[in-house]
């Protein structure tokens, strides 16, 4: 049991030296005998099953017994045809869903999460599927366990376990005890298993066990149920879905009835309307969809946002508030401190001088109640330590000279919370808390000053000069952090003394520039009807000078502080948040208020969150956004959309992304809809004018594969267009088929039955004795009325000029391909035959094409017309 051992036995079982880890060779090798650090999965459905599925459909069944009726009648060339389009229509099911699932499943992979283990000497971060037995793991607070470890070092380690305990309070750790016999999961405190949560603390543990061979392996078939995400639209979708399912057969049975009634032919009627209710039911808009919303995903990746949550791209598209982080996000998180107060002056950094007392205590503060590292080639850590370390090493100290002078012994880390940071150290043989933190916070716990030497009672007046000096450099834009200490008699004092009677010994002000092109975004926001608001964990002027330079807020008034938030209670702080902009020191709490102030006027917001504490926030939004590079794994799994990049402009395009999106699947609905439309109402009328049947079941089959798969999916493809920043946010209980929509859809699929039926009425008197001729002309005019009627469907308000007629590669493909088919059918003769149709003569064709072009131009019309009248 490797709890039952020491951290030296442990490692040289594993074979491991704790410095310098594995070295990549090693690790390659443990990778090929161990495998992937990963849990088994569910098999996928192989392209035959997909395939398979296809066909498991009532209506295909049906079809099938109607081409084998078809052959048993004699009908063999109408059996071939039903059989080939239904084939060819499984077949682009499988290429639609299958693109549409490798399109998630590379979503997934870009959101697993990621460890940070020593290799040849290194720190590195690798994905946790590539980390193998005996890999060193470095774990802090907010990261998951990637494998099953044995702890050899641990700091106020705490880790959330409560998949195996079912206690959600978070178990603590210790990488020195060693535990006798054989102990539950929950009792290994020495021991820390994969998917489990660092909460607090940091530590160091050596891997012992990967992939099914780890406690949540054991258990992993009982967790092995995915959770399906469909978005709002697309649950809607499903409704509509079997509702028009419905009424579409509805609408068949009683096409069939009454031609029964007309003493038509039984069989072919039957065959008609089952085809016409196949062709009308739009089978392929549920690929579609998913097929534009991850191919809408992965254009989003390109431009650094990850979606976790599929139902979030629709959303997206609706957020109205942009609740955004300052540090990193706004800024570039590139800090250097360029002021520093102390003895009662603030002074540019370079007049700091490291022989003075105070300058000295505020440097030694500063780089050892720090938990960064700094070299000339290279930092890691959190970039307000890395510009602490970096102002110390202006008097050539380092990191590690100064830590091995003074062993740090004990520690409180850094919360967003508490704003503070907490080290104790040893000098000679006593110790030093040094604390560092929020200026507000370290007030609250010193007593007293240290003032050129000598030690003084901390007066209001004193506080009142050090927070006229913290407002002289935040109206700088300058992030300030204190720093005071207090000398302690032993190593091991209780951890509530620590932050506590502390002395004062001055502040270092940093800056850290705004991001270049979040001016540019914060203004296109604005134009698109979103308000950007800052959070931050910063100083209120500090806050609010970064948000006047970029444009969030023009006057102090749009600024809160969370101190001035708790003054409020709920309805006062419902009232006063509209006119907000700027919410500084604020803590994780807030930040679950703030969003659900906002939300109760009935905004869609999103929020941005880093740590650990940030799920609640995250998850209170609408949508929840998370830091790529700074946040924690927490943060990530709580958020909807993650940003590799940590950069707010990537939110306000993944906004625009998420309303082309959302646009885009409409053009792909409304077109399916009202050309599906335009079929019935074919066959209808003149069913009900006891005409001759206008189309065979084959034309609608035909019709039907030519029309609904590629201009469809090219429809949902179509570029992004500039202009969906012009507008304000969809509201998201508006109706997809709300404003134009819910005219022009009934009303194009009216335009396109009636051009059909006068194609077939005019084909009838030109070839008094020729229904197939006439039935070819209805035939060809329904194809290709639809293909020309995609091309304006692209923007309801813009012309096809406007937008570019060859702007959508994709859509003019598919309606040349579309064309060139439907021509080879009547023209081509053997086809033809099989199509029972006749080719066509200039003329005829002329006519056809005329009357094609009919809903293109109406509609291009009614927009000119609906421009006009928006001037
Ligand atoms: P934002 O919320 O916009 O990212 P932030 O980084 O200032 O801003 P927090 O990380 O919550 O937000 O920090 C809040 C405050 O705590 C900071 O303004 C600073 O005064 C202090 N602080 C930040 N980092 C540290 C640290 N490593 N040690 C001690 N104090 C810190």
């Amino acid at each position: 049991m490797w709890y039952s051992k020491n951290t030296s036995e442990v490692l040289k079982d594993l074979n491991v030296d704790e410095k310098i880890g594995l070295s990549t060779e090693e690790a390659k090798n443990r990778l090929s005998k161990y495998g992937e650090n990963k849990l088994a999965s569910k098999k996928k459905k192989s392209i035959f099953q997909l395939f398979l599925s296809q066909l498991a459909d009532f209506m295909i069944y049906i079809l099938f017994a109607a081409a084998f009726i078809s052959g048993l009648m004699g009908e063999i060339s109408d059996a071939i045809i039903i059989v080939i389009v239904i084939l060819v229509n499984a077949i682009v099911g499988v290429v639609q869903e299958s693109k549409a699932e490798k399109a998630l499943e590379a979503l997934k992979q870009l959101s697993t999460p990621k460890a940070v283990v020593k290799r040849d000497g290194a720190l590195v971060e690798i994905p946790s599927e590539e980390v193998v037995p005996g890999d060193i793991i470095i774990i802090d607070a907010g990261r998951y366990i990637p494998a099953d470890l044995r702890l050899i070092e641990s700091a106020n380690l705490k880790m959330e376990e409560s998949a195996f305990t079912g206690e959600s309070v978070p178990a603590d750790k210790d990488a020195n005890v060693i535990i006798d016999g054989k102990v539950a999961v929950g009792d290994q405190h020495n021991m820390a298993f994969m998917s489990t949560l660092a909460t607090y603390g940091r530590g160091i543990g050596v891997v012992v066990g990967t992939g099914m061979d780890t406690e949540i392996g054991k258990i992993a078939r009982m967790l092995e149920q995915e959770e399906e995400d469909s978005t709002p639209l697309q649950k809607k979708l499903e409704q509509l879905g079997k509702y028009l399912g419905i009424g579409s057969i509805g609408i068949c049975l009683i096409i069939f009835l009454v031609s029964l009634f007309q003493k038509r032919d039984v069989f072919e009627m039957l065959l008609t309307s089952i085809s016409l209710a196949v062709a009308a039911i739009p089978e392929g808009l549920p690929a579609i969809v998913a097929i534009v919303l991850a191919m809408g995903v992965q254009r989003m990746i390109k431009e650094n946002a990850i979606i976790r949550k599929l139902p979030a791209v629709e959303t997206l598209g609706s957020v109205n508030i942009i609740c955004s982080d300052k540090t990193g996000t706004l800024t570039q998180n590139k800090m250097t401190v360029t002021k520093f107060y102390a003895d009662d002056k603030l002074l540019k950094i370079d007049a700091l001088d490291y022989k003075n007392k105070t300058g000295r205590l505020l440097i030694d503060c500063m780089m050892l109640c720090n938990d960064a590292t700094y070299s000339e080639n290279s930092k890691t850590g959190d970039p307000t330590e890395i510009a602490l370390l970096e102002a110390g090493f202006r008097y050539d100290i380092t990191k590690e000279s100064i830590n091995n002078r003074h062993k740090r012994v004990d520690e409180i880390p850094f919360d967003s919370d508490r704003k503070l940071m907490s080290t104790v150290n040893a000098y000679n043989d006593k110790y030093r808390v040094f604390t560092k933190g929020a200026i507000d916070s370290i007030l609250k716990i010193c007593n007293k000053l240290l003032l050129r030497g000598e030690l003084l009672e901390l007066t209001e007046n004193m506080k009142k000069d050090i927070l006229k000096a913290v407002d002289m450099m935040s109206d700088d834009a300058l992030r300030v952090l204190a720093a005071a200490y207090k000398e302690v008699p032993s190593a091991h004092i209780n951890i509530d003394e620590i932050e506590k009677d502390l002395i004062f010994i001055g502040m270092m002000g940093m800056i850290d520039p705004p991001r270049l092109e979040v001016k540019d975004s914060i203004a296109l926001c604005k134009h698109a009807g979103i308000t950007p608001v800052m959070i931050t964990g910063d100083y209120k002027n500090t806050a609010f000078a970064i948000a006047k330079e970029l444009g969030i807020a023009e006057n102090l008034d749009q600024s809160i502080s969370g101190e001035d938030i708790d003054k409020l209670n709920d309805e006062e702080f419902s009232n006063k948040v509209k006119s907000l902009r700027v919410f500084a020191r604020v803590s994780p709490e807030h930040k679950v208020k703030i969003v659900k102030a906002f939300k109760a006027h009935g905004n869609i917001v999103s929020m941005t969150g880093d740590g650990v504490n940030d799920a609640p926030s995250l998850k209170a939004a609408d949508i929840g956004v998370a830091m790529g590079i700074t946040g924690t794994d927490v943060a990530k799994g709580a958020a909807d959309m993650v940003l590799t990049d940590d950069n707010f402009t990537t939110i306000v395009s993944a906004v625009g992304e998420g309303r082309n999106i959302f646009s885009n699947i409409k053009k792909s609905i409304v077109f399916l809809l009202s050309c599906n439309l335009g079929e019935i109402i074919t066959l209808f009328v003149a069913i009900l004018l006891n005409w001759d049947s206008p189309l065979l079941p084959i034309h609608l089959l035909w019709v039907n594969l030519i029309t609904d798969s590629l201009p469809a999916l090219a429809l949902g493809v179509d570029p992004g267009d500039k202009g969906v920043m012009d507008l304000p946010p969809r509201n998201p209980k508006e109706s997809i088929f709300g404003g134009t929509t819910k005219l022009m859809l009934p009303l194009n699929g009216v335009l396109i039955g009636a051009l059909t039926l006068v194609a077939f009425r005019v084909g009838e008197n030109l070839y008094p004795n020729s229904v197939p001729h006439a039935r070819t002309m209805a035939f060809v005019v329904l194809s290709i009325s639809q293909l020309f009627y995609a091309l304006s469907i692209r923007n309801d308000r813009k012309s096809i000029f406007q937008i570019g007629i060859f702007s959508n590669h994709f859509l003019i493909i598919a309606i040349i391909v579309g064309i060139i088919l439907q021509a080879s059918v009547i023209t081509i003769s053997p086809i033809a035959q099989l199509f029972k149709v006749y080719s066509l003569t200039i003329k005829d064709w002329g006519f056809v094409i005329i009357l094609s072009l009919i809903p293109l131009v109406i509609n291009e019309l009614t927009k000119l017309i609906l421009r006009n009248k928006e001037k």
